[in-house]
């Protein structure tokens, strides 16, 4: 829908401008949303915001359509049989299909009892409620599960997981985390006890030499990559990126490490290997604040920079020098992305940094530190928030009784109420749907039939779930599944608190009134919780009737001492970033000053462990998978916006020397094929992937590079190896191609 006040947004006179934070990136930009009769036409950045500076990417810029697209659905759902009090029909398997127009219809070949029927709240509600309680008190705790959502606010992630926690007793609660940054959070937390970026963003242009890995920052947190040229060339900083691919920032980089998919720990072991042998070692900052240095060198002898130039491909010359260029800093930064952590092995692989910046003192100070790039807008928050298998809020461990003890009183539930065991992450918890296993899930907001791996195996555990319930703006391909859809507002019709990168708590706030008969999220898990717990008769009873999220801020701030000093008063204009212990604490830019959480940081040795699947015969190249600058994860914002224009269709890279020996042409049709499935997609022939691994983004619901990647997991962090798998790609024809409209969520889902 092009309007008017689309065509022609500078002629138009807002009635207000309503300052909020955006909904894509970790970056946590500050958006000036300019509004003319309950319609955005526009969006800018405050000049003033010490974020981004007045600086939008593209996705904030353009990308906020989705709020008014027709498909979105703003009226509760349910199946047919639910509201028919049948008993389920065979065949979930057949995904329903999305008409044009966004009425769902069912699909032709299926029973009308899986019909979406629209009802209103109370109706829909009580489904969700009757049908949750049943099963609880069926087969108990150890049947409920629950994703909660990156991209919702720290208030309702706090609720959600509150109410699987006092309600269902069970930690059967994560979110995509797992996903993108788990392998950095166990590795940080094993290291130092803290997970958090250590340092602010802004503070890259403070830095002599950086390092950037496994992180395409120009697409990925593109206000980020901003100030990393800036720091290039305003403040003459040196950056050496370490990447597969050759990503934009390689232009602005002093040094290029185009190491092999999954190669991590070698290349930066061999760099830790060259500072002590060359004695480039910070010794005051090793002897002070860390322990296990020397068990930790003896582990180094093997990984000399030839041995790592064998199984990554970089030169030893090149690790030597950013080795050098690195330890020899003043102040020296690491910011990593998944390129890192989404390895069978990504523990080891963020480990790997972490002894560089133990080894040469670069944490702790302004212009330093240990910076994973949070990818979703507030995972960082929805962390912070409990929304994870072994924490509550605050990072306390779920298994210390001190914690449960303080979370029982705080939900006022009867001592040993709390479970303490730990729960199932999120890939544990789709592998868990079956009889006797998780019978009933929660999605708030995620869409695990794009994010997971291995997606054929996904939607093989989304039919065992015997009841699901998604709430979102769209029914996305998970959604699909659901017995009850419950319809969520989207960012711009609520209020809250979003989390960001560098842990800067910034305020969310309501520009429109909700779409149709769309909820706030804070607002429907209220409604949820209160009729759950009636029907669940328990003797006490949690507070469910929160008047605002700022209440419910308060509350988790009353337990988390690093939220103590945060109120909506105080980041009324700009953020304050956490830790704030008290009313009077200015906010903490830089962490880990004087010490670190866990006391001494902690040198642990590694061994190289490849990735789970290398190229061979049948499978000569590496897939990798990631982002695009146009679209967001899952797509499901994406591609219900005029961003889809600008970028509409999968593709793969390859490069040059590969396309020419498989016959593979620039926009040729072709079909890449793993040991777990096939998409076919056009083929960008380009030098910015390298010989023997191609890329492919993992946006398009009708190409999902998801299909193909493993499952394996790390056996620390749970996450999957998104980013290598072994892949072949064939030539295909044009008709072979899928077409979005018709495949998105028919029979390839
Ligand atoms: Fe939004 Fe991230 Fe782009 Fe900023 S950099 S406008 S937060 S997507």
């Amino acid at each position: 829908m092009v309007t008017e006040l689309q065509l022609n947004p500078t002629r138009v006179v807002e009635d207000r401008v309503v300052t909020t934070v955006c909904s894509y990136c970790g970056v946590g930009c500050n958006l000036e949303l300019h509004l003319k009769d309950d319609f955005i036409f526009k969006v800018t950045s405050p000049f003033d915001s010490p974020v981004n500076h007045g600086n939008l990417c593209v996705k904030g810029r353009f990308g906020y359509d989705y709020v008014y697209h027709p498909k979105r659905v703003t009226t509760p759902l349910v199946r047919r049989y639910l509201l028919e009090g049948k008993p389920k029909p065979e065949g979930r398997e057949q995904v329903f299909a999305i008409s044009m127009d966004g009425k769902p219809i069912p699909n032709s070949q299926i029973s009308n009892d899986w019909d979406w029927v629209a009802t209103n709240w109370d109706t829909a509600l009580d489904m969700v409620a009757e049908n949750l309680v049943r099963i609880y008190q069926r087969d108990g705790s150890d049947a409920m599960a629950v994703y909660c959502c990156a991209k919702a606010t720290n208030e309702d992630n706090y609720l959600l997981q509150k109410m699987w926690r006092a309600l269902f007793r069970t930690n059967n609660v994560d979110h995509c985390t797992r996903l993108c940054h788990a392998g950095s959070v166990v590795a940080l937390q094993k290291a130092i006890g803290s997970s958090a970026m250590s340092n602010t963003a802004s503070q890259v242009i403070m830095n002599d030499v950086f390092i950037v890995t496994g992180s395409n920052t120009g697409e990925n947190h593109p206000i980020i990559a901003l100030q990393m040229k800036e720091a290039v060339q305003k403040h003459g900083a040196k950056m050496i990126v370490v990447d597969p691919r050759r990503i934009d920032l390689v232009d602005f980089a002093e040094l290029w490490l185009p190491l092999k998919p999954g190669t991590n720990v070698p290349v930066f072991s061999a760099m830790a290997h060259v500072i002590v042998k060359e004695n480039l070692v910070n010794w005051d900052f090793v002897n002070r604040r860390t322990e296990g240095f020397q068990e930790f060198v003896e582990s180094l002898e093997k990984f000399t920079p030839e041995y790592a130039e064998e199984i990554s491909g970089v030169p030893a010359e090149d690790i030597r020098k950013a080795a050098r260029m690195y330890a020899t800093a003043k102040n020296g930064a690491i910011y990593w992305g998944m390129g890192i952590s989404q390895l069978s092995h990504g523990t080891a692989s963020a480990l790997a940094l972490i002894h560089l910046a133990f080894l040469t003192g670069h944490v702790g100070r302004d212009g330093t530190g240990l910076n994973p790039l949070r990818g979703q807008n507030n995972v960082q928050g929805a962390s912070d928030m409990g929304a994870m298998p072994f924490h509550y809020p605050g990072y306390m461990r779920v298994d210390n009784e001190d914690n449960a003890r303080k979370w029982e009183a705080a939900w006022n539930i009867e001592p040993g109420g709390l479970s303490r065991k730990l729960g199932l992450t999120t890939t544990e918890i789709l592998g868990h749907a079956h009889e006797g296993g998780i019978r009933a899930l929660y999605i708030m907001g995620e869409n695990p039939m794009m994010s997971e791996p291995n997606l054929n195996e996904t939607r093989k555990h989304m039919t065992h779930l015997e009841f699901l319930v998604s709430q979102d703006l769209f029914i996305n391909e998970s959604g699909a599944f659901a017995d009850v859809f419950l319809p969520a507002a989207s960012f711009a019709e609520k209020d809250g608190t979003f989390t960001n990168t560098d842990r800067r708590v910034q305020r969310v706030r309501t520009a429109l009134s909700p779409r149709g008969q769309a909820r706030p999220d804070w607002k429907i898990l209220c409604d949820l919780a209160t009729r759950l717990e009636r029907r669940l008769k328990r003797g006490s009873s949690s507070k469910w009737d929160y008047e605002s999220p700022e209440e419910i801020l308060r509350e988790m701030a009353s337990v988390n001492s690093d939220y103590a000093g945060i109120t909506y008063e105080r980041i009324a204009k700009v953020g304050l970033q956490y830790p704030v212990p008290d009313m009077n604490h200015p906010g903490t830019p830089t962490l880990f000053k004087e010490t670190f959480p866990s006391g001494r940081g902690k040198f642990i040795p590694l061994d190289y462990v490849p990735v789970m699947e290398q190229a061979d015969d049948e499978y000569p190249f590496i897939l990798t998978t990631g982002r695009l600058l146009e679209h967001w994860h899952g797509g499901t914002m994406t591609r219900h916006s005029s961003l889809n224009e600008a970028y509409p269709e999968a593709r793969v890279e390859i490069h040059p020397a590969d396309a020419e020996m498989h016959g593979i042409t620039n926009n040729m049709p072709v079909r890449v094929t793993s040991r777990r499935g096939e998409i076919v997609l056009r083929a960008t022939v380009t030098e910015k992937t390298s010989v023997g691994v191609v890329f492919i983004p993992w946006h398009f619901a009708e190409a999902a590079a998801n299909l193909l990647t493993n499952d394996a997991l790390d056996p620390q962090a749970k996450i999957p190896e998104f980013k290598a798998c072994a892949v072949q790609v064939f030539p295909a024809r044009e008709d072979e191609l899928p077409n979005p409209e018709v495949e998105v969520r028919r029979g390839r889902y």
